[in-house]
């Protein structure tokens, strides 16, 4: 049998070599020349059908497999690296990071846990988001696949710790009292999904109505508290959002903190926007009060620019995060020395194994210094309040409400007969701008009017896109009044 073994590594380390160098080469011309390619582009019939090809059973050379990726894949992506990509909320990317992600996968730990220099790298990573938010040393932590991941190991560790009984031991049916967990009207979807998980219910989400400038309206939430434990349920939990997904409104964060003190209620703030605006110097007083959270959601693939995927769940009590988690099997137990001898990441959330999704944000962070990721997002902040400008001051387009962040909601206006009019004629808008790659926005409805939505989480982005918006948007709406509806 010796020499016969297979194995999956290459029989000639020079050809590995010289492909890799020229795939690196390919990638950095790529991240380069971004602008200079359409933002998205429809994929022809032959790329589709590329891709439901069956399972190969037979070997093809990692060039060709390479070869067949460049054609592909490559020129269709989302978008998101351009930059006049604003639609919905994710971070542009970075190159750093993404040689971060190669090293890791090429160092291969796992971080389920163990004695070894990735482990520490996740926990220096989950420190310095401590560290940028304020939290104290003794919280803990852990990196997780996003914000809604973020979200949910939140809200597990405020249920159990909230509810009572032991929800480990006797499951959510021991529960006495309905528990209630409240948010603005204009909390992510993420939180709905997570209290069905955690076999609540949506109907244990009370959604306490906004103001008009879109934060929770606080008389409200007070409110409903005092109904819903008068009426025998048991308020547990209050979900204040950093940086709301359709405006960007920041809730009033230290006056949430003084009611869940007062109502002895889990503060839980949804930061996958906004929490790191508390590292950007010109806005980190819109964020105050943070800190003083009982577990926070932040989302270093948004804000920080990591590559997909990465959030952070951040537990102000270490002690209840381990009592939500934290299980001993026969088969992980820690030796003394060697390789298990350090305690278990999956002990602060529901994997076990885990990829080593820190180095990305690890090298990045070191490369550059938190300082200029903070004034990435100042920039950013400040180019969204230009584009509002430039808005105001075009007679065909309309802001259709305040801007506080980095999303400007906004349509065009002229010769608009009615709301549905507008909803087609703005649609009609975004869509070609995506179609000929030039800009990608997204839309949505605020107090029932519908707009075009700018959400400028880009690195890339310069003013002058933004000028490419505006005119492309007034061109394309003049040219719409021109094509009778349908
Ligand atoms: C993006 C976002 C989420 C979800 O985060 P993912 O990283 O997409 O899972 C949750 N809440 C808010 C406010 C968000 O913007």
């Amino acid at each position: 049998m010796t020499g016969k073994e297979e194995t999956l590594d290459p029989k000639d380390w020079e050809g590995l070599r010289r492909l890799t160098h020229r795939i690196i080469d390919d990638a950095i011309d790529y991240t380069r020349d971004v602008r200079d390619r359409p933002l998205w582009q429809e994929m022809p019939r032959d790329v589709r059908d590329s891709f439901a090809a069956p399972l190969p059973q037979e070997p093809t050379a990692l060039e060709d497999v390479y070869g067949m990726l460049s054609t592909n894949m490559m020129p269709y992506p989302m978008g998101n690296i351009h930059p006049r990509f604003w639609m919905w909320y994710m971070g542009s990317s970075n190159f750093t990071g993404a040689i971060g992600d190669f090293l890791a996968a090429v160092q291969g730990s796992n971080l389920g846990g163990g004695n070894h220099s990735a482990g520490l790298i996740d926990q220096q990573v989950v420190d310095w988001c401590k560290q940028m938010l304020g939290f104290p040393e003794t919280a803990s932590g852990t990196l997780v696949s996003g914000g809604s991941m973020a979200n949910i190991i939140g809200l597990t560790v405020a249920r159990n710790q909230m509810a009572g009984i032991d929800v480990r031991e006797d499951g959510v049916a021991g529960i006495e009292k309905p528990l209630r967990f409240y948010g603005s009207d204009q909390l992510h979807a993420c939180h709905q999904k997570a209290l069905e998980l955690l076999g609540l219910g949506k109907a244990s989400l009370c959604k306490v109505p906004s103001l008009p400038d879109c934060t929770m309206d606080l008389a409200a939430l007070q409110a409903a508290i005092t109904r819903d434990r008068a009426a025998g349920l048991k308020p547990v939990c209050v979900i204040a959002t950093a940086g709301t997904v359709n405006t960007g409104a920041i809730d009033d964060l230290m006056a949430i903190e003084a009611i869940c003190r007062a109502e002895e209620m889990w503060f839980h703030v949804d930061g996958c926007i906004g929490a790191l605006i508390a590292i950007a110097p010109e806005n980190k007083a819109r964020v105050a009060g943070i800190e003083k959270a009982d577990s926070v959601a932040l989302d270093p693939h948004k804000w920080l620019h990591a590559p997909f995927e990465v959030g952070c769940a951040l537990i102000r009590d270490r002690g209840a995060h381990r009592r939500t988690f934290a299980t001993t099997s026969e088969y992980l137990e820690s030796t003394e020395r060697g390789i298990a001898s350090a305690h278990w990441l999956h002990d602060y959330g529901v994997q076990t194994s885990r990829g080593f999704r820190a180095l990305k944000v690890w090298m990045a962070l070191q490369e550059h210094g938190v300082q200029k990721f903070g004034r990435l997002i100042d920039q950013n902040i400040r180019q969204a309040r230009y584009l509002t400008e430039r808005i105001n001051q075009e007679p065909a387009l309309e802001l259709t409400f305040p801007t506080s962040i980095n999303i400007v909601c906004f349509r065009y206006c002229t010769d608009i007969a009615s709301e549905s009019d507008s909803k087609r004629v703005n649609t009609e808008i975004m869509l070609r701008m995506q179609e000929t790659g030039v800009a990608a926005v997204s839309d949505t409805t605020v107090h029932g009017r519908h707009c075009l939505r700018v959400a400028i989480n880009n690195h890339r982005t310069v003013e002058a896109d933004l000028d490419v918006l505006v005119s492309e948007v007034v061109r394309l709406g003049k040219l719409m009044q021109e094509i009778p509806a349908n």
